[in-house]
């Protein structure tokens, strides 16, 4: 089984969101497996929660990972509609995202709250990809790099050295996402270089060297190889162009 956090290879998660009943999205996985076999990245794909057994099967026997969208913190109990850390690995899911934008903005997922979700993924063994970034307005307030540290010591600072080591961040400025708005390759790389400085400060420069840092934000086949030349760019995380095979594949093959 690879692994995404070796940056050996750029890694290429696709973020389905409340797209994809479980027939479709076992069809476009099943696309996604043919397409990237023999291709150099570590692929990942992040169906909703009906769509995980059938995406599972279509990727058992690939390198393609099952990934999970979010975790409650809870391990299990009376929390309607929410779904824990260890379903989702007894589902198959390797890795998961904790904090996406859409979670903290319609869910009201705070640091906190972020904080526990890691803690849960990770007890489950699993792999959290923590997503941060700024707003626009915390853009335009000069506030980006502040937020984005602020947001990795909230996730990071209290986990213990084994656990950091399992995490992977990615860097999602808000206004770019889904808004066909992608953040310059410049700016990509700047904000990832103030990550990787901000975990070498929580972690020791070790760990941060070794720390894959992916980008979000209306990634397509046109932009992707020039926002992944930055040094500390380690993969995309995709949501709208991920729901096509094509447009998929095209950053599959352009990453690669
Ligand atoms: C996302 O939701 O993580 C994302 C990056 O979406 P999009 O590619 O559509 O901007």
């Amino acid at each position: 089984m690879p692994d995404p956090t070796t940056r050996d290879r750029p890694v290429i998660l696709g973020n389905w969101k409340m797209h994809k009943t479980p027939a479709e999205a076992e069809a476009l996985a099943g696309a996604v497996v043919a397409g990237t076999a023999g291709l150099a990245v570590d692929v990942g794909l992040a169906p909703a929660y009906p769509a995980l057994l059938s995406v599972g099967a279509a990727v058992r026997g690939s390198r393609v990972r099952l990934v999970g969208q979010d975790a409650h913190f809870e391990p299990q109990g009376a929390f309607t509609g929410a779904v824990s850390a260890r379903m989702l690995a007894a589902c198959g899911c390797s890795l998961v995202l904790v904090g996406h934008s859409e979670r903290r903005l319609h869910f009201g997922d705070t640091d906190a709250v972020v904080r526990r979700k890691l803690d849960a993924v990770l007890a489950a063994g699993m792999a959290p990809v923590l997503c941060v970034g700024e707003t626009l307005v915390q853009r335009e307030a000069g506030a980006a790099d502040s937020v984005v540290r602020e947001q990795l010591e909230a996730g990071l600072a209290a986990l213990d050295a084994e656990d950091r080591e399992r995490v992977l961040v990615a860097y999602e400025p808000v206004w770019a996402i889904g808004t066909g708005r992608t953040a310059t390759a410049e700016t990509a790389e700047a904000m990832h270089r103030v990550l990787r400085r901000a975990a070498a400060v929580i972690a020791g420069e070790a760990t941060a060297a070794r720390l894959s840092i992916l980008y979000g934000g209306s990634v397509k086949g046109d932009n992707v190889a020039e926002i992944l030349a930055g040094a500390n760019v380690d993969g995309v995380l995709v949501g709208g162009a991920s729901l096509e095979s094509g447009s998929f594949l095209d950053i599959c093959r352009n990453a690669a």
